[in-house]
């Protein structure tokens, strides 16, 4: 038969259980929020830096171009000068110089068309990516929403679970009680009362010696495993 006190404590430990495993639920979600919270600010600086990196060419762009500007207002300034000129070797020298400017721009303008190509490929390119990463926040946001409702859930159970173990304590004989705290604040994890199964602890698992298997069958005052120091029962 099974001792009214092993069964009392039984209970006591399944809502003591219940309570740690709500307690360490409740501290991982801080942890769970930082670690999410920092895989959203590293999609950020993705999206940042992909940004960056556009504006990059558009300067570059902006920059071709007013070189572009600036050589062709000088062409129009030799042009001006050569209306003025009266020699010939000297509307020559403007032609020259007017040659090479038209060359200089040419090259720039060749160099500025690449640019835009790769400039649209590339804006191509992080719209694209800017959509996968926006979904990925988009989740990992959501993943946190389940987080933050889990934690208020918890949070509401705590206080009944509190009670619920406080309640179980309510009519266990005190030796067996104060044993039972003193295991629990010993082995930390539980379980704190364990059957003998094939004189084996269920909770440490070795075997217990005949003296502990055999006097665990007698109610009325605790027994202990020899290994673990756990209450026993059989
Ligand atoms: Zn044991």
């Amino acid at each position: 038969m099974l001792d009214p006190q092993i069964e009392k404590l039984l209970k006591v430990q399944s809502r003591d259980v219940h309570l740690l495993k709500i307690e360490q639920d409740l501290q991982r979600i801080p942890n769970e929020l930082s670690s999410l919270k920092e895989k959203i600010s590293a999609e950020e600086v993705n999206i940042e830096g992909a940004k960056k990196s556009l504006i990059e060419k558009e300067l570059s762009r902006a920059e071709l171009d007013a070189k572009v500007k600036d050589q062709e207002a000088s062409i129009n300034r030799f042009r001006t000068q050569q209306l003025e000129v009266k020699k010939n070797d000297e509307y020559r020298a403007l032609t020259q110089q007017i040659e090479q400017l038209e060359m200089n721009v040419s090259s720039l303008e060749e160099a500025e068309i690449k640019l835009m190509i790769d400039i649209d490929l590339e804006h191509e390119k992080f719209e694209d990516d800017k959509a996968i990463i926006e979904s990925r926040i988009f989740d990992l946001k959501r993943l946190m929403d389940v987080h933050l409702e889990r934690e208020n859930v918890l949070q509401d159970s705590l206080d009944k679970a509190k009670q619920e173990c406080f309640e179980a304590r309510d009519g266990v004989n005190e030796v067996f009680l104060n044993h039972y705290e003193r295991i629990r604040k010993l082995t930390k994890r539980p379980p704190y009362v364990v059957p003998i199964v094939n004189q084996k602890c269920e909770g440490c698992h070795l075997r217990v010696s005949n003296e502990v298997a055999r006097s665990a069958r007698e109610v009325g005052e605790p027994h202990f495993c020899d290994q673990c120091a756990r209450l026993v029962y059989v």
